[in-house]
C-alpha cells in the first residue's frame, strides 16, 4: 500500500511538472504573439517609451506597425525645434519627461507632449523651427494650443507646435524644410483667439502617429533627447 501511494504521488508530481512546463511554454508563445501581432501604436508602453535608447536597441520585439513608425521617425527627424542663440548663450530652453502629467484647463486632462520652457520669459524671442521636412497641414488658433502649426512629414507623422507668439510667413499647403522657421515661442492659448499669459512662455511639442489610420500621440521626450546635439544656431537676442 505504501509503495503504491508513493507511486501515485510520483505520477502526480510528474503530471504537475509537465503541466507547469506546458503552461510556461504556452505563456511564452502568447507573449511572443502579443509583441509580434497584437501590439499597435496605441499601446501605452510604446507611447510612453517611444524612441528611448532601450526601444531603439530592442526594436526586434516591436510589432511591425510599431517598428515601422519608429523607423519613419528615425529617418526624418533632423533638427532640435529651438535653435541656439549665437549671440546670447543665456537664452536656453529646458524640458522634462512630463508625458501624461496632469493639466488643468476647464477640465483635467493628461498632457500629450513635451513642454520646452524658455529661460527668458519673454514672448517672441525664441525662434521655433521644423524638426522635419513636410507640409503645413494646420495653422491658426486652437483654444488649448493657441497659435499653432501642424506639420505633416513625408511619412505621414504629425508634428504639432503650439502656444506660438507669431508665425513665419506660412500658409496651409506650404512645403517645409527641416530647420525652416515656423514662428516664435510665446504663451498663447487657453481662451478665445489672442489669449496670452495664462502660463509660462514655452513651446509645446506633440508627435502623432497615424499608423493603421488611427491617431495616437507618442511621447516626444526621447526624440528631443536624441536631437540635443542637432541644434542649429540662429542669431537672436
Ligand atoms: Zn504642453
Amino acid at each position: 500500500m505504501r509503495y503504491q501511494s508513493s507511486g501515485k504521488m510520483m505520477v502526480l508530481i510528474f503530471l504537475l511538472a509537465l503541466f507547469s512546463v506546458l503552461g510556461a511554454q504556452q505563456a511564452k508563445d502568447q507573449a511572443r504573439k502579443f509583441t509580434q501581432q497584437k501590439k499597435t501604436t496605441e499601446d501605452p508602453w510604446f507611447r510612453q517609451e517611444f524612441f528611448s535608447e532601450q526601444m531603439r536597441a530592442q526594436r526586434e520585439v516591436l510589432s511591425p506597425s510599431c517598428k515601422h513608425f519608429l523607423e519613419q521617425v528615425e529617418k526624418e527627424i533632423t533638427y532640435y525645434p529651438v535653435p541656439e542663440s549665437s549671440v546670447d548663450p543665456s537664452l536656453t530652453v529646458s524640458y522634462e519627461n512630463g508625458w501624461m502629467a496632469e493639466r488643468k484647463y476647464k477640465d483635467t486632462h493628461a498632457h500629450e507632449g513635451t513642454d520646452l520652457m524658455a529661460a527668458r520669459q519673454e514672448s517672441g524671442i525664441y525662434p521655433v523651427i521644423s524638426i522635419t521636412n513636410g507640409t503645413v497641414t494646420n495653422i491658426g488658433w486652437l483654444e488649448k494650443g493657441g497659435y499653432r502649426v501642424g506639420i505633416t512629414s513625408d511619412s505621414g507623422t504629425y508634428y504639432y507646435y503650439a502656444h506660438l507668439e507669431s508665425y513665419a510667413n506660412l500658409k496651409k499647403g506650404d512645403s517645409i524644410r527641416a530647420g525652416q522657421l515656423l514662428g516664435y515661442m510665446g504663451d498663447s492659448g487657453y481662451g478665445p483667439e489672442g489669449t496670452t499669459g495664462q502660463f509660462a512662455v514655452h513651446l509645446h511639442l506633440g508627435i502623432y502617429s497615424y499608423e493603421n489610420g488611427k491617431e495616437n500621440s507618442v511621447n516626444p521626450y526621447y526624440v528631443l533627447r536624441f536631437l540635443e546635439n542637432k541644434k542649429l544656431k540662429y542669431a537672436y537676442s
